[in-house]
């Protein structure tokens, strides 16, 4: 069998034994636990659907996964990553949640949080820009599930507003981990890279494929097949530009065209682009990943200024502007 089932997820449900005492029970759905309904979107391995568990009537998005289609394309790695960042990635609002995996001989199932504001790219094709005040409420959360997942181990190296969901508050949900990295975080304390450093989980496999989106690819990418912790900083800057924009910063005729202007910096600024946000942009589209502006200093950086980084960020201190 090539599919992995360690680690599967599970469901926890409380419920109270015979002398009344709450107790925790492992429960195992499969396809019957649920009704399906809309399909909320296709890719190009799966469909994906909304549904309702029968039993607590809560809505989830079901992503439905061809097996033979799967192995046909040679995609059970990838099909392996997306589960197994998912479940290192159960503890935080912004990004998608998977709360059970299960099979039939046909599909693999991963039952997800539904994101019912669909894609943020959507949204800010409708809007044609957002302003300043907009482009920091989505940009922290953003940056506030990429900070967790990176301190989870995770790199997801395919950042761009098409995976950037939205929920039915319109607070963010980072999705699509089938191209992260999961790098090993078993390393004993005070050895190895030291905490915080950008390169931490710099590839050593010089092999790898390209993986990403041309627009989004960061130059360490490009030119060292290399990618690591800042390079979702790089595409971080990139989307900040975007919402404010309206396009991305490197954008051209064909991939070719495309990764040259991005190794050689060349980008520029619409007229009233804001200055704050020109200048933080300025230090996250930096070819150097080592000289990137890190997490802690973007959070400090004066665009966010009034932002209160922590718990509750996307949970319920603020509205969508
Ligand atoms: P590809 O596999 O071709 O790269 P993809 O990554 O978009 O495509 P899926 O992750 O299967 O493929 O998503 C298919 C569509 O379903 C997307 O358009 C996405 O917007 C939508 N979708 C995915 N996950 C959810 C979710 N949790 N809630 C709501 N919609 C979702």
């Amino acid at each position: 069998e090539e599919w992995k089932d360690k680690g599967a997820a599970v469901g926890i449900r409380q419920e109270v034994d015979a002398s009344g005492k709450p107790v925790n029970r492992v429960v195992k759905k499969g396809v019957k636990d649920f009704n399906f309904g809309r399909t909320l979107g296709e890719g190009s391995y799966s469909t994906v659907l909304a549904a309702t568990d029968r039993q607590t009537l809560r809505e989830y998005a079901i992503k439905v996964l061809d097996k033979r289609h799967i192995i046909k394309e040679k995609k059970v790695k990838y099909v392996n990553i997306e589960k197994d960042t998912l479940n290192r990635l159960t503890d935080h609002p912004g990004i998608v949640r998977l709360y059970y995996t299960f099979q039939d001989e046909r599909s693999l199932y991963f039952v997800l949080d539904l994101a019912s504001g669909g894609e943020l790219l959507g949204f800010l094709k409708k809007m044609g820009t957002f302003d300043e005040e907009c482009t920091r409420f989505y940009g922290a959360q953003i940056l506030d599930a990429i900070g967790y997942m990176h301190s989870r181990g995770v790199i997801h190296r395919d950042l761009k507003p098409e995976n950037v969901l939205l929920d039915s508050q319109m607070h963010v949900k980072i999705t699509d981990f089938g191209t992260a990295k999961i790098l090993d975080i078993k390393r004993p304390n005070g050895s190895g890279a030291v905490a915080g450093d950008p390169m931490d989980g710099a590839d050593t496999d010089r092999a790898v494929s390209f993986v990403g989106t041309a627009e989004y690819v960061s130059p360490e990418l490009l030119t060292d097949k290399n990618a690591c912790k800042a390079s979702d900083l790089w595409a971080f800057g990139c989307i900040i530009y975007q919402l404010l924009a309206g396009r991305p910063p490197f954008k051209a005729g064909n991939e070719y065209l495309t990764f040259q202007k991005i190794v050689a910096l060349e980008y520029s600024y619409p007229d009233g682009f804001p200055e704050v946000a020109r200048d933080l942009v300025d230090r996250l589209l930096v070819l150097d990943p080592a000289k990137r502006l890190p997490i802690e200093h973007i959070k400090n950086h004066q665009f966010f200024d009034g932002i209160s980084w922590g718990p509750g960020l996307s949970l319920n201190s603020w509205a969508a502007p």
